[in-house]
């Protein structure tokens, strides 16, 4: 989540704390809670001055002066109220949010808080506001049926928020997971696999008793194209030879193994597999690359290794590296096995 989402999602929360604190302020009417009555107004203050914390990018004051006044604001219910009504729950629901906080001020370079501290003060908070209206009753006595009314309200809205920030963390943790896979196994510059996705690629396939096999591409002369057309333009080609790769190769996994040397897996008969890398090469051949308004000839040479059982990983790719190689020797542009 980028610092403008932040900020756009913190406006949301503000104005739900808004209109849930206005909302309370008619539930003390009808409770007659002249005290609750009179501290809506610093509250709604309160939230007004978070508009223009989040305005003014201040996301740090806004956190700590919304966890210190809900935190006020529930003791003060539950003191005045009792905890029959539930407002004592909301410690519970704040607790993943401070966390949730912490970790997202650590993510954007904000000042963080120390969540383990401020889940302390809440609990101590929590444990003294319950303590007391336990012992001493509370401040004014709510009518039995709007208390259980709004305990079951309170309940709602807390185990929403709860549900809600545990569903956002867990989505959070994907987005991550997919990213760092990404980094991981994805070539940047070709959104090809890579050589390290492939080598466990093929460790893998090797223990599945499929016709497989194997072909070893190395884009010919491409120092040459690099030196006549500029590196952007090798970019270019690199770019759109694997773009070919896979139009050619639906149901292979293509990757680039490195430079600008690709390594196909075929999951066919070798015969049948060789007439696809030979339609890839005459395609390849035949295509007009266009940089910078230069026509620019590409070809490829690819050595091909159908994979005889009980070989090893290394071995099966080297044989695939002598067919490249022995094609290179014999004037590139062909697909050798
Ligand atoms: P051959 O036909 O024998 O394969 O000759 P070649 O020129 O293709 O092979 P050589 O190994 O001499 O040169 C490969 C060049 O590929 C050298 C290197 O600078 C270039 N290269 C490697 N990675 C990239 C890249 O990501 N972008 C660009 N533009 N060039 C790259
Ligand atoms: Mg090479
Ligand atoms: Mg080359």
């Amino acid at each position: 989540m980028d610092f403008t989402r932040i900020r756009r999602f913190t406006y949301i929360i503000n104005t739900v704390i808004l209109l849930l604190v206005l909302g309370l302020a008619g539930f003390f009417f009808l409770c007659k809670a002249p005290v609750l009555i009179w501290f809506s107004i610093p509250t709604l203050l309160v939230y007004v001055i978070g508009y223009i914390l989040i305005f003014k990018d201040r996301l740090d004051i806004y956190v700590r002066l919304v966890y210190f006044w809900i935190t006020l604001y529930m003791c003060l219910c539950t003191f005045c109220l009792g905890y029959k009504i539930g407002f004592h729950l909301y410690c519970l629901s704040m607790i993943p949010i401070i966390f949730y906080t912490e970790y997202m001020a650590d993510k954007i370079g904000k000042k963080k808080i120390n969540a383990f501290v401020v889940s302390g003060i809440i609990a101590i908070c929590y444990l003294l506001c319950t303590g007391y209206a336990g012992f001493n009753g509370p401040l004014y006595d709510v009518d039995n049926a709007i208390a259980g009314a709004f305990w079951a309200f309170n309940s709602v809205i807390v185990i929403a928020f709860l549900v809600f920030y545990s569903r956002l963390m867990l989505s959070l943790i994907g987005d991550y997971e997919n990213q760092l896979k990404k980094t991981a196994l994805v070539d940047r510059l070709t959104g090809l696999y890579n050589r390290h996705y492939m080598m466990t690629k093929l460790e893998s396939v090797i223990a599945e008793n499929n016709p497989l096999f194997i072909t070893m591409i190395d884009i010919d002369d491409f120092k040459k194209i690099n030196d006549r057309y500029g590196h952007n333009a090798g970019d270019y080609v690199l770019i759109n030879v694997a773009r070919i790769m896979q139009e050619v190769c639906k149901d292979c996994s293509v990757s680039r193994w490195g430079g600008e040397e690709f390594l196909i897996l075929t999951f066919k008969p070798l015969e049948e597999g060789i007439s696809l890398i030979e339609e890839l090469r005459s395609r390849i051949d035949s295509e007009d690359f266009i940089f910078g308004g230069e026509h620019i000839k590409v070809t490829i040479t690819a050595g091909v290794s159908d994979y005889t059982s009980g070989t090893s990983v290394d071995k099966w790719v080297s044989a695939a590296d002598d067919n490249l190689y022995k094609g290179k020797k014999n004037g590139k542009n062909q697909v050798v096995r």
